[in-house]
């Protein structure tokens, strides 16, 4: 059984070829710059490579990651029709979506009628589809949303404090995203702590951030809302700040709605704050180098996870274990120490020693005493998009 994964994005296209059964990756990679020149790099059989090839569409780069797959010295299967079916990811399936689904005419209508609440993304991710149905007809195809683990939310969770009229008509809701990562770190997390009615924070920390309170399985918040703006700061959004801040600036400095939304999402966050960069690791370097900006933007940076995690932790009523997840989860030791330092008052307890060590395994990091557990878990949105597709397809 094969799953070939596709996360189709504005200019780019992330892919893997899995086997859901033994997990094992025959190749992944990565189409750069599509409709503008057009650069692959492929990994498959240990050795990666990277070209610059003609990418005017989409269906040109599709074509030639399953070329790269079927010919030439690193091929890893002899045609397409190796291929079982098509895990693909899609980042917002609305209200509609709880769960993953096969795709069919009703559900490709239903992301068409969500581009405007995920205007960047869901026209790229139906264009992945469209290809892989024209290029590969027989096989199965599978949507996988960021959305749907959060639909378990209660309403008191996701909805806003605006009148009612605008839920109803305009779908304006919390929805939530980094579902499957959530979805796989929690659910580890409950492995790890074989534990009934689990109470789980997970820190999900890359370029976008979010935090999701996890109970016995189910999301019952979490910090992203509408779109992935709000909530933690992160590499170049904002993230919570007060609405008024929006009107005031748009005012004062005669900006446009989408100037003001290209200001949130890509000047701010880290890289507004510190004026270095999005990338984390440039600016503890500054830190380090005695940069004051670049102190106060990790101390922004950790605060806010910080109270999130609090704030998360009394919804819970009590919390069995934080995880550490994606770029910064997973390898900013100085972040996590940060976060976590301060909160012995609710039994968490940070092994120094232990939350230095490196490695890509599933670890925890507090110490013996501590009442709440400290894991780092490296996230595989992959692993389930070809989980929840071969589940799906198998029949
Ligand atoms: P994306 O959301 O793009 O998938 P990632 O999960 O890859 O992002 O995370 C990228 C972030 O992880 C960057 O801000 C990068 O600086 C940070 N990061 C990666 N390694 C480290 C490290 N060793 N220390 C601090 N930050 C790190």
């Amino acid at each position: 059984m094969l799953v070939f994964i596709l996360n189709a994005g504005s200019s780019s296209l992330k892919y893997q070829l899995m086997n859901p059964e033994t997990t094992e990756v025959l190749a992944s990679g990565l189409c750069e710059r599509i409709g503008i020149d057009g650069r692959l790099v492929h990994e498959a059989n240990e050795t990666k490579t990277k070209k610059d090839l003609d990418m005017p569409t989409h269906k040109e780069a599709i074509e030639i990651v399953l070329d790269v797959l079927t010919q030439g010295e690193n091929k890893v299967i002899n045609s397409i029709e190796d291929i079982d079916s098509i895990g693909h990811r899609v980042v917002h399936g609305g209200e509609y979506f709880s769960t993953s689904v096969l795709i069919d005419e009703d559900v490709v209508s239903k992301l068409k009628e969500l581009i405007p609440l995920a205007p960047l993304h869901n026209p790229a991710h139906i264009i992945g589809i469209e290809i892989c149905k024209e290029l590969m007809p027989t096989k199965p195809n599978v949507a996988v949303f960021d959305t749907a683990f959060h639909q378990t939310m209660p309403a008191s969770s996701f909805m806003y404090a605006v009148p009612y009229e605008d839920y109803k008509e305009h779908k304006v809701r919390k929805y939530g995203f980094h579902g499957t990562s959530h979805f796989y770190v929690s659910d580890q997390a409950k492995q790890m702590l074989n534990k009934e009615d689990s109470k789980v924070i997970v820190c999900h920390l890359g370029n976008g951030s979010s935090i999701c309170a996890v109970r016995d399985g189910k999301s019952i918040d979490t910090s992203m809302g509408l779109t992935p703006l709000e909530g933690l700061m992160m590499g170049t959004r904002s993230g919570d700040l007060d609405p008024a801040v929006i009107s005031y600036l748009m005012e004062r400095k005669d900006m446009s709605a989408n100037e003001m939304t290209n200001y949130l999402n890509k000047k701010s966050g880290l890289l507004g704050v510190s004026g270095i960069s999005s990338d984390l690791r440039e600016i503890i370097e500054a830190a380090a180098n005695g940069d004051e900006r670049a102190n106060t933007t990790i101390d922004m940076k950790c605060n806010r996870i910080k109270k999130y995690i609090c704030s998360y932790a009394g919804m819970l009523e009590g919390v069995d274990a934080i995880c550490f997840t994606a770029g910064i989860g997973e390898n900013a030791d100085l972040i996590r120490q940060r976060v976590c330092s301060g909160l012995e008052f609710m039994g968490v307890e940070i092994d120094n020693e232990k939350n230095q060590v490196r490695n890509d395994q599933n670890r925890e990091i507090n110490k013996e005493t501590s009442k709440t557990k400290i894991f780092v878990i490296p996230t595989n949105e992959e692993l389930v998009i070809a989980k929840d597709t071969y589940n799906l397809t198998k029949a």
